[in-house]
């Protein structure tokens, strides 16, 4: 148990969070800036999401090699991918290396979270409480929370009456869990579950799946790293990265075609074959460049990954219930290995739960509507998360005049860029709501946004300048943007939690900017070579200045 404390500090920036985000930001705060700057993290290590999802199977979908850091080009140069596909364990390995190499752990403060962070107007600070009894006063406040932090847990009727053990994907026991011998209910069939149940499946007794909706998961297609090629990679990092950044979702996909319509059905049948072949994203991001806009093309590639599916699980009920209807890709296309084959196995029973829905938790499991229970050793929850607004709102910001972020975005995120809401000044998001986030490679993403931040935080401490936030107009303007462009796709036509769907009552936006990374990037340059338009500037008086200090 971490001791309480009753501190009161003063310091120029507190930064939430030890992920990808946090380390980056403490780094360029620190050693780039010259700012003396406070991290808080929850957990008890760095590592953010690779720190808390320890699944089994938990791993990247996309390639180890650009799924990493490219601001250092001796941390590029000293670490090397074991895996194409780098599993949960390397990642963490990576970041805590990532830690040690930059001195960072000294002013992050482990196991703790925020409780409070108001801003006072008067003094133009942000006064920060965490729940062992920091009070932190800044002028500037960045969120690392991440997207995916916020679990979603069905509160079934019954909930705490199961007497076996209970576990969350999102949360798993470091130590691991042994299921030999057990019989084991999963519920979900997310990326996370769709990654855990063929190892669940081979250790447990019995495994049972309550699935709601399938997914159009295609093979990872995992491997080791071939040491030629990660030589190669190196030896030309440089140009590797810009490739990335200039792609649509920061992985460059060189064999994507224009249109489905333009080659011949054969043609078209051996393309997608290649690319399920490549493997991870290849299929929903880089076969066609029409299969996320045209529901004529999508539904070719939709058919395509159901007859793989029908292909590879031998009982056609079993298949045709994991065949999802919905339009492909649509929904964040998970990456699997022998995730269909686990159906064939004797151990392994799959519950359709759409027609019948869970009704409550049980002492011993499961029961449906219908009646039906379903009893187990251990439950396992693979629900999902309360996506980008839920980590936000977790951190309990109340900005000027006393107006809670909550309520500001009581009907969807208000943003400008993603990065900064109005009314709550000079408070930045790393990865918010409305930018390319989840749908750019997040390292990358997260790298340009930091130092967006540390640009715009060294031109104010140039320009005496007290405050910067967006202006009311320009976060509507943002919001037809974002929407614009999400409503020229398929996408928003599903119910995900790209829109916030899967989280009941939550009012629905498509949180996602969809234009790629690099034209993001230039909208965001843009504002700051353009002295920061769209945005407020408050100039600091000297008063304010004297009192907050
Ligand atoms: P998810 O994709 O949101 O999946 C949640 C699953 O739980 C869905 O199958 C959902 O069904 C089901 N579910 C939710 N509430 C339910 C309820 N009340 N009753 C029954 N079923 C319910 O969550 P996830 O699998 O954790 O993945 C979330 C995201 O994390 C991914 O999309 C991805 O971006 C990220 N992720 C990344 C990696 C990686 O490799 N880098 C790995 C895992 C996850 P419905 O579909 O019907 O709502």
């Amino acid at each position: 148990m971490t001791a309480q404390t009753n501190t009161t500090i003063h310091t120029d920036a507190v930064v939430v969070g030890a992920g990808f985000s946090g380390l980056y930001m403490l780094h360029t705060l620190r050693d780039k800036l010259g700012m003396k700057a406070e991290v808080f993290e929850a957990a008890d290590g760095v590592g953010g999401t690779w720190y808390w999802n320890r699944y089994p199977g938990a791993r990247c979908d996309i390639s180890s090699y650009h799924y990493s850091f490219s601001f250092s080009e001796e941390i590029q140069q000293e670490w090397s991918w074991s895996e194409k596909y780098a599993g949960q364990a390397e990642i963490l390995d990576y970041l805590r290396f990532v830690a040690d190499k930059l001195d960072l752990r000294d002013d992050i403060t482990f196991e703790t979270r925020v409780v409070s962070s108001d801003f006072d107007e008067r003094i133009n600070r942000w006064t920060i409480k965490t729940n062992r009894g920091h009070t932190v006063i800044c002028k500037y406040y960045i969120s690392g929370v991440g997207t995916l932090s916020t679990a979603a847990i069905p509160s079934y009727p019954g909930k705490g009456s199961f007497k076996g053990n209970v576990y969350a994907t999102s949360n798993w026991p470091h130590e691991g869990v042994d299921f030999t011998g057990k019989t084991v209910g999963i519920v979900g069939t997310g990326a996370s579950a769709i990654q855990a149940i063929p190892l669940i499946a081979e250790q447990a007794k019995h495994l049972t799946v309550f699935q709601r909706t399938p997914n159009y998961a295609t093979p990872l297609q995992n491997g080791q790293m071939e040491e030629a090629e990660a030589r190669a990679i190196k030896g030309r990092y440089g140009e590797f990265r810009t490739e990335a950044r200039a792609s649509l979702a920061g992985v460059p996909f060189p064999n994507m075609r224009e249109s489905i319509f333009k080659d011949s059905p054969e043609d078209v049948q051996k393309h997608l074959e290649d690319c399920w072949n490549d493997g991870g994203f290849a299929l929903w991001l880089g076969s066609y460049g029409d299969v996320l806009f045209d529901e004529k093309a999508n539904a070719i590639v939709a058919e395509f990954v159901r007859n793989k599916i029908r292909q590879r699980v031998n009982d056609p009920k079993t298949a045709e219930l994991l065949c999802p209807d919905y339009l492909y890709g649509t929904k964040r296309q998970p990456c699997e290995t022998n995730y269909f084959e686990t159906y064939n196995r004797d151990n392994v029973s799959l519950v359709d739960i759409k027609p019948n829905p869970i009704s409550r938790v049980t002492e011993g499991g499961l029961e449906l509507t219908s009646g039906d229970s379903h009893e187990f050793d251990c439950l396992i929850y693979s629900t999902g998360f309360d996506a980008f607004t839920g980590p936000l709102f977790n951190l309990n910001l109340t900005g000027r005049h006393g107006v809670r972020l909550k309520d500001y975005w009581s009907e969807r995120p208000r943003t400008n860029l993603g990065l900064m809401s109005n009314g709550f000044p000079n408070f930045f998001m790393i990865t918010g709501p409305q930018s390319p986030s989840v749908l750019f490679n997040m390292p990358l993403g997260i790298e340009q946004h930091v130092e967006w931040i540390a640009d715009t935080i060294r031109h104010m401490e140039a320009n005496g300048i007290a405050t910067i936030e967006p202006e009311k107009a320009r976060e509507d303007q943002w919001h037809g943007v974002v929407e614009g462009i999400a409503n020229s796709t398929l996408l928003p036509k599903t119910n995900t939690w790209y829109t916030g769907s899967n989280i009941p009552g939550k009012p629905r936006s498509f949180m996602v900017y969809l234009g790629g990374g690099a034209a993001y990037k230039r909208v965001c340059d843009e504002a700051a070579d353009n002295d920061y338009a769209g945005f407020i500037l408050g100039k600091a008086f000297a008063d304010q200045e004297a009192v907050a200090s």
